[in-house]
């Protein structure tokens, strides 16, 4: 199992996200990824190996913001690679995933998206992921978590995910199924990972996200609701 930190709020994030992968890295990993809102608008780093390579491959970059999603993968589709690493990106460049778990039917859903002109940049199956949530907002022109609801329905597997969207960059979307995920809420702040050890020396204020909820979170707002049916 892989690990996944996430924050919004009002403090530097990214030495929240990076100590608190650091915290994960029990759980195993091959590689590691961040994507961050920062001054220069957006970055997003990905490196094979250890944290601590992230950390040496980012020390002179842009670390500043408030707004980052962070990721250490355990490669079931794609080899371990700067690529194949999380976060991964639509289409368009514009909305980022980071993904616990195996989207089972990505083969067929990649196969229609690359016949209506999708180009991929990995051989994940969470690139595919995200590629249908930007498809379906595209068409059903709905908010980013209507979106993420409904891409969730079409998909098979196990999944904790978090999305950023760089040109609405207040709001993160998680949601769970059969993966863990952890909200930690503070005030004017939240806190998001697999599991609660990143998120304690903060908040002892934490929800786990039931299989089947999404989660849309901004700095000062947490709205959970269903993705789709509960399994019977
Ligand atoms: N299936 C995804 C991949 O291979 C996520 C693996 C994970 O849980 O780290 O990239």
């Amino acid at each position: 199992m892989c690990g996944i930190v996430a924050y919004i709020g009002f403090r530097d994030a990214w030495p929240i996200v990076i100590n608190g992968l650091k915290r994960l890295e029990y759980r195993g990993y091959d590689s590691t990824g961040i994507a961050i809102i920062n001054q220069v608008g957006f970055s997003i780093y990905k490196k094979i190996g250890k944290v601590s390579s992230l950390e040496a491959f980012t020390e002179t970059e842009d670390k500043s913001g408030h707004v980052a999603i962070g990721h250490t993968r355990w490669a079931t589709h794609g080899a371990p690679s700067d690529v194949n690493s999380h976060p991964h990106t639509s289409n368009d460049n514009r909305l980022h995933i980071i993904h616990n778990g195996i989207i089972e039917n990505y083969a067929t859903l990649k196969e229609e998206l690359i016949n209506r002109g999708h180009r991929f940049k990995s051989e994940t199956d969470t690139e595919v992921l995200i590629h249908l949530i930007e498809e379906i907002q595209n068409i059903e022109q709905t908010d980013l978590m209507e979106a993420v609801r409904l891409a969730l329905n079409t998909v098979i597997g196990a999944y904790a995910i978090v999305i950023l969207d760089r040109e609405n960059p207040g709001q993160l979307v998680a949601a769970r199924k059969g993966s863990p995920l952890v909200i930690g809420v503070g005030k004017g702040e939240y806190f998001i990972a697999s599991d609660a050890t990143p998120i304690i020396a903060y908040t002892k204020n934490v929800i786990y996200l039931k299989d089947n909820e999404i989660a849309l979170i901004k700095r000062d707002e947490l709205l959970v609701g269903y993705s789709g049916e509960v399994d019977q």
